[in-house]
């Protein structure tokens, strides 16, 4: 092990190693420090649009041929097929009831789709973690990363002159003197407890358990509720949520037939089912006997791995930067596994930091105090912009026509975003805040949706409950109006929303675009021109495949 580098990164998911690769790049001497090994299960597998379109700016502003082509599924395919990897054309949504299957009433039926791509070659994709993140350390060992697995981390030392990380690996302590300390170690906190950062989960609304496990043999949701009215992409080639009294179920399909699965237990869920001191797999098995359509889909279900429980998943510090270091999101806070927010929060900050390391890679070589002020003010913000959106779509669950207006201020954001940075690209756009965040319209909309939720909901069981629920899917589609470029929140469309690109094109003033400014840059849709040019500041051989 050496005695010193410029930048330490604790953890090697797919964003300590992405950014430690990227560092290198530009030419800084990076040290990729492990607890584990690779390759090992990892939870956090749906991609999204906006994750993608990280994925793709990093890859072609730091020559990364492999984060291109893993940007959609048909690419994938192509050049990484032996990274396991899952189609997911959008999101799928069911309502249940306990001790009732799941009913087909036709076009009324408490289902809602909506599509994040127009066909599979663009398509998202699950990532199957243990492959992804395991190549994406490979990739920084290839780029002159100093990658160690196995290490026990237990001091960081800071003063103004550098950091000091000492630990031991295989029965052999060191120490390392560093410039920058990176914490990629998600839930595992490593800078949290060396920095004594107080927790901020006091201050947030969230709060979910979780079960979970990877299977094979489920079956499809198609084969088990056949003959729903077509959706504008096959129901289970998705990221599926089973929308429950106690919180909800992700369902994630691998193509090699793996499916990853978990329950997400409000507390008063939990509490319902007298969770605790229940061993994981009588849960499950309790669950899947509660909803009868899910209990058939997992029927003969085989786990591939023990089944898990963890009774809080979420987690939120009260600090993200500070002199010599910073957190990655997942180190920083974790919400919930709705919506699928993880990944792209993830890469944004990768893309952020790789900025910032950037512009001082000349001159400093490290990033300073505003620069890391406005990296920590952006996190908190979206943090709790997640935890509100999150938090609102959880009070709406209660009934399914509630949650889908709530969720459709997810989608019109998310979809919002997607359009204007693939159509009207410009540097900044790493810097544009997640969700909505920085948006007049509509980073103050989860906040008035949560009161307005609140109201709504008190009214349950009185005469006025239902017009109440009109009144507040009225006001959600009012309100995302001036943002919504995808048709959302349309009755005509009985909650099946496909891709619509005339939609896009007739809302292209909402864009500040011309009609035809808008279809000349369809095209963008399908991925980004890539450059003809190697980027200027990367250093090392970069793919010529990657460039026209
Ligand atoms: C139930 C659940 C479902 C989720 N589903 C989704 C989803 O569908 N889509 C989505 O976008 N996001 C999802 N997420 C979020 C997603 O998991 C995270 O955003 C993602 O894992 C972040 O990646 P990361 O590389 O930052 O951190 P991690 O994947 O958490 O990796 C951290 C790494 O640091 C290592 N480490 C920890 N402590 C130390 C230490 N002290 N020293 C050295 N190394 C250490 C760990 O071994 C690990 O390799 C989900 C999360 C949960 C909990």
């Amino acid at each position: 092990m050496k005695a010193s580098c410029e930048i330490a990164i604790v953890g090697s998911g797919f964003a300590g190693s992405l950014l430690a690769r990227i560092l290198a790049r530009l030419g800084y001497d990076v040290i990729l420090l492990e607890r584990g090994t690779h390759p090992r299960f990892a939870i956090g597998e749906s991609s999204t649009p906006l994750a993608n379109l990280s994925l793709e700016r990093l890859a072609l502003r730091y020559g990364l041929e492999d984060c291109y082509a893993l940007s959609t599924h048909g690419r994938w395919l192509a050049k990484y097929a032996h990274l396991r990897r899952g189609l997911k054309r959008g999101f799928t949504f069911y309502r249940h009831h306990p001790g009732r299957a799941f009913e087909n009433r036709g076009l009324d039926s408490e289902r809602l789709l909506v599509a994040a791509s127009p066909d599979d070659s663009i398509a998202d994709s699950h990532w199957f973690r243990a492959d992804v993140d395991h190549h994406f350390v490979r990739e920084a060992v290839a780029a002159g990363v100093d990658y160690r697995d196995n290490v026990s981390l237990t001091i960081a030392d800071f003063s103004s002159a550098r950091a000091e990380l000492s630990g031991s690996r295989r029965g052999e302590n060191f120490s390392i003197r560093a410039s920058f300390v990176i914490d990629a170690s998600g839930p595992g906190g490593f800078l949290a407890r060396q920095l004594a950062i107080p927790s901020g989960l006091d201050a947030t609304l969230t709060r979910a358990s979780l079960i979970f496990g990877h299977f094979d043999d489920v079956r499809l949701m198609a084969d088990v509720v056949p003959d729903l009215p077509a959706g504008p992409y096959p129901d289970d080639w998705a990221a599926v949520h089973h929308v429950l009294d106690e919180g909800w179920m992700y369902s994630l399909r691998f193509d090699s037939g793996i499916t990853s699965a978990g329950f997400l237990l409000t507390p008063h869920g939990r509490a319902s089912l007298r969770a605790d001191g229940q061993d994981a797999t009588t849960l499950w098995q309790q669950l899947l006997a509660r909803y009868p359509t899910i209990g058939e889909v997992f029927a003969k279900a085989r786990p591939t791995m023990p089944l898990a429980f963890r009774p809080l998943i979420q987690h939120r510090l009260t600090r993200a930067a500070g002199e010599r270091w910073v957190l990655m999101p997942h180190a920083y806070a974790f919400v919930d596994a709705l919506f699928s927010t993880g990944i792209a929060w993830a890469l944004r900050a990768v893309e952020r930091l790789a900025l910032m390391f950037e512009a001082v890679a000349r001159n400093g070589r490290i990033p300073l105090g505003a620069a890391l002020e406005r990296y920590e003010a952006l996190l908190r913000r979206e943090a709790d912009q997640i935890d509100r959106v999150v938090a609102g779509a959880y009070k709406a669950m209660s009934s399914f026509d509630l949650f889908c207006a709530q969720a459709m201020f997810y989608f019109g954001a998310v979809s919002f975003a997607e359009a204007s940075q693939r159509l009207s690209p410009d540097d900044q756009v790493a810097w544009r805040g997640f969700l909505g965040v920085g948006d007049a319209v509509l980073e103050d909309l989860p906040r008035e949706s949560l009161q307005r939720l609140d109201r709504t909901l008190s009214l349950r069981g009185s005469v006025e409950a239902s017009g109440a629920r009109d009144d507040f899917t009225r006001w959600i589609r009012s309100a995302i109006q001036s943002r919504n470029v995808a048709g959302l929140a349309d009755p005509g469309r009985h909650n099946l929303y496909p891709v619509d690109f005339d939609a896009l094109i007739a809302a292209h003033d909402l864009l500040g675009m011309t009609r035809r400014h808008v279809i000349a840059m369809l095209p963008a849709l399908r991925g980004s021109p890539r450059p003809a040019t190697a980027p200027a500041s990367v250093k090392g051989p970069i793919p010529p495949s990657l460039f026209t």
